[in-house]
């Protein structure tokens, strides 16, 4: 062979070489971005499953809870008596006359036990159109059962009160006691509850250590002021006394008495 033809040999075969080597890069690069198709929905994916705490249903919806009604609306001169129901009904009469005879509209709020107990005196209240919101149904300390026994609190006293009145207790609720921290409202949230709290306490639960309703007046009329939401019992003597002078004195200094689901807005 001569020289001139071992050159050519020799650079045909790195020719040859050449396109087999380029056409395997070539292959690789194709089969390297069919593999990083995958490899960027995985990236894809892995991102979600960073943002996935944020995206997670929470146990409980803090941000959906609304807040606690503590107040009615202060630009009003109006506030709210709110009844509750637990134990006896010693003033239910008296109270449901003293409001027929002012031509006034209250809230109660009872638990389920109380409606069952007194299912004549829930018929009577709910004829007469008062609100009757959810009490729970054997007032327990909110703070101290389960998420499932808060449910089951409230759910049971909706139908109870349903089935007795046909009216649906919500969408608010009082804690018995009081006793209530943001969990429990979150759970009571979850099945369509707003917690009501209260401006006033009465003090008329407190005739057992003595409080006399003179005392529990003075206080009901020494915390007038727009907004009020005033908290009273069914199940004292002494809210039956008292309840139509703390009306017309407090009718008499111009404001309104309205029910709760009103006076909040
Ligand atoms: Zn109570």
């Amino acid at each position: 062979m001569k020289y001139n033809q071992v050159i050519l040999v020799v650079f045909v075969i790195a020719v040859v070489f050449s396109i087999g080597f380029f056409a395997h890069q070539q292959k690789k690069i194709i089969i390297s971005r069919v593999k990083d198709m995958p490899i960027q929905t995985k990236t894809e994916n892995s991102l979600n499953q960073d943002n996935k705490p944020q995206q997670k249903p929470q146990p409980v919806q803090t941000a959906t809870t609304p807040a606690e009604i503590v107040w009615a609306n202060k630009n009003t001169k109006q506030v709210v008596f709110t009844f509750d129901a637990g134990a006896g009904a010693q003033s239910l009469d008296a109270i449901l006359t003293i409001l027929e005879k002012y031509n006034l509209k209250a809230t109660f709020f009872l638990t389920g036990k109380w409606a069952e107990k007194n299912s004549e005196g829930t018929k009577k209240i709910a004829t007469a159109g008062y609100e009757i919101f959810n009490h729970t149904y054997s007032h327990p300390y909110l703070t101290k059962i389960s998420d499932e026994q808060i449910i089951d609190e409230l759910t049971k006293t909706e139908v109870i009160i349903n089935s007795l009145t046909g009216k649906i207790a919500k969408p608010y609720f009082r804690p018995p006691y009081g006793d209530r921290n943001q969990h429990a409202r979150d759970v009571a949230a979850g099945v369509g509850y707003q917690s009501v709290y209260w401006t006033i306490d009465a003090w008329d639960w407190r005739e057992s250590e003595g409080v006399t309703a003179e005392q529990v007046k003075s206080r009901i009329l020494d915390n007038l002021k727009p907004g009020t939401i005033y908290l009273m019992h069914i199940g004292d003597n002494i809210t039956g006394q008292i309840l139509d002078g703390v009306f017309s004195q407090i009718l008499g200094q111009g404001y309104q008495i309205n029910p709760l689901s009103v006076s909040v807005k």
